[in-house]
């Protein structure tokens, strides 16, 4: 006998039909033996229908009242689906978030998830019946109904299945899998048989669109084996895998990120504390900022720049004006219609020349890169808004990925992957902290850095077809926001490779004429973890205790799962001593 749990999106439970089409695939779990929890978002649109009504009474409804008007929603759907059910002939009972035992901070209309108990559900379960619980909805110490944030069914899902221990979590929506880039965006998307979490993570809240990001953190960090299906058809789905067995190809998916805008605070004072500030500020008011780039600097200046979705622009814009005020900043630009591409995948590691590709084919585009940032997993470029599907198409194709056939099985992950019972219980409470995993120290790497490069199209890619042609190897490569006409390119290489690097490097900045410069050892240090960007106060966390300490950040770069700084190679160990202790990892 299995524990499945089973979710339903909106799409799928549309209509009365709809609703006992999805019912039969719960039944049928149910008459294999199987003990069923069914999680189902509200009808259709219903949710943005209620959204909608609030705001015809009053555009400033509060939180409080949207959260119990929201959960309604929910609340349609799990009973007429529990109807199905009996219908059926099965034995079903509905429970809203508060029945189920889902307990949650007071954050209305975002709440976290702070404890689920498990008691109610497996009472019901062991009494033979299937459990239909209502998703997005939870309730906070003084009793109020919460809901978790636009889309937080799958997270309700994947963490009742956590809290459970499921087998499985199946998510079923109106799509057959996960696909590697929006098939809207590009037609020749081809279906993903698996993808890793560190993947998904990256692509969901990039812009793939298909689960809530909150609900993969949860699966990583709880180890709730996955699968997306469709909800109209029978197929194979995708199965999202842990990290490293997904590894067959060097990009696994492109994803966009349309509604960018940028800020760069131009010659900040290159001290530390400068960023912090900045960053302080912007998230004490809730904003959170994605790409983070901070150039190299020069003559004691550095800019910073980052990107913060459109709706947050003009907060950002007001924050940073008077931040760059404070810190004796020479001022602030802007650009509002920009759009950041980003290439997905764990392969990319061992891969050779993957940067390399990818900027080559967005310069036979013809589209100008405003700013690159990479993790392990990842290289981001900001474009111009109206380059962005172009350039998704362009990245799509130069690796392979147009009508790709996903030759990998999930078979054997899957039975591996169950984490032990005991421990999941024992991390309930907090369920959705910031987790923190690991800060690791390289100081083995050397720090080149580009100046006065002409700012247009395919300039990246010059710099890094010769680099490769040198044959180095790159690992964090960073583009900040161009001044003055001209850009500036800084990557890190093996210390062991930087005699080699730099005749080549000499010859590239000479053929390009900008300058080059190097560090020959700095020291880079990465924090991995879960919640990384979805919590706000992460950026603050790290510059916080770095700036009190005096260690100035040469370079920065953020992605979904991950942060890597460099520091100078002085600062190294002890920079590695203050955040292991920020975060609480001794
Ligand atoms: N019904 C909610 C929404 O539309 C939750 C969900 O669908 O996941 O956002
Ligand atoms: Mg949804």
């Amino acid at each position: 006998m299995a524990r499945v749990v089973q979710k339903f999106g909106g799409t799928s439970v549309a209509d009365p039909e709809k609703i006992l089409r999805a019912a039969k695939k719960a039944a049928r779990r149910h008459a294999a033996g199987d003990q069923v929890v069914v999680v189902v978002s509200a009808m259709g649109k219903q949710t943005d229908t209620l959204v909608h009504l609030a705001q015809q009474i009053t555009n400033s409804p509060s939180a409080r009242e949207m959260d119990m008007l929201l959960s309604t929603g929910e609340q349609v759907s799990v009973s007429l689906f529990a109807m199905a059910l009996q219908s059926m002939g099965h034995k079903a009972v509905s429970l809203t978030g508060g029945q189920v035992g889902i307990r949650t901070d007071s954050s209305h209309t975002k709440a976290r998830i702070q404890s689920i108990s498990t008691n109610h559900v497996s009472r019901i379960l062991d009494g033979g019946a299937i459990v239909i619980a209502a998703g997005f909805q939870g309730y906070d110490s003084d009793g109020n109904i919460t809901t978790l944030g636009r889309g937080g069914s799958d997270t309700t899902a994947v963490a009742l299945a956590a809290v459970l221990n499921a087998d499985c979590c199946e998510i079923y929506t109106d799509v057959d899998g996960i696909y590697t880039t929006d098939p809207r965006v590009h037609a020749n998307a081809a279906r993903l048989s698996t993808v890793s979490h560190d993947e998904m993570l990256e692509l969901a809240s990039l812009g793939a669109g298909v689960m809530h990001s909150r609900s993969i953190e949860f699966a990583k960090k709880f180890g709730v084996p996955i699968v997306v299906r469709s909800s109209f058809e029978d197929g194979p789905g995708t199965t999202i895998v842990p990290s490293q067995s997904s590894s067959q190809r060097a990009v696994s998916g492109v994803a966009l990120a349309r509604n960018e805008a940028r800020i760069t605070v131009e010659d900040v004072p290159d001290k530390p504390g400068a960023s912090h500030q900045l960053f302080a500020e912007l998230s004490s008011e809730g904003i959170a900022v994605d790409m983070i780039i901070q150039n190299a600097g020069s003559g004691g200046m550095a800019d910073i720049s980052f990107t913060v979705t459109d709706e947050n622009l003009d907060s950002a814009l007001r924050i940073s004006t008077t931040v760059a005020e404070s810190i004796e900043a020479a001022g602030v630009t802007h650009n509002a219609d920009v759009a950041k591409v980003s290439i997905v995948g764990v392969g990319m590691v061992g891969a050779e020349g993957v940067a390399a590709t990818l900027f080559q084919a967005i310069s036979a585009a013809g589209i100008n890169v405003h700013m690159i940032t990479t993790s392990e997993i990842k290289i981001s470029v900001l474009v111009d808004r109206v380059n962005a599907k172009k350039c998704v198409q362009a990245a799509h194709q130069a690796f392979n990925l147009d009508g790709f056939i996903d030759a990998s099985s999930p078979s054997e992950e899957i039975a591996t992957q169950k984490s032990d019972p005991l421990e999941v219980v024992r991390r309930l409470e907090g369920m959705e902290d910031l987790a923190i995993e690991d800060c690791q120290l390289d100081m083995s790497q050397a720090l080149v850095t580009f100046f006065n490069l002409p700012n247009t199209p395919g300039v990246a890619a010059d710099v890094f077809q010769a680099v490769g042609r040198a044959g180095l190897n790159v690992d964090m490569i960073v583009q900040s926001f161009p001044r003055n006409g001209r850009a500036e390119i800084s990557f890190t290489i093996p210390e062991s490779d930087r005699k080699q690097a730099l005749d080549a490097v000499r010859n590239i900045a000479s053929d390009l004429g900008a300058n080059a410069t190097d560090v020959p050892k700095v020291a880079k240090l990465s924090l991995t973890g879960i919640g990384i960007r979805s919590h706000a106060g992460v950026a603050d966390k790290l510059f916080a205790p770095l700036a009190d300490a005096g260690v100035n950040i040469d370079l920065i770069s953020t992605s979904e799962v991950r942060v890597n700084v460099i520091v100078s190679a002085e600062h190294g160990t002890n920079s590695l001593r203050i955040l292991r202790n920020a975060f609480e990892l001794e």
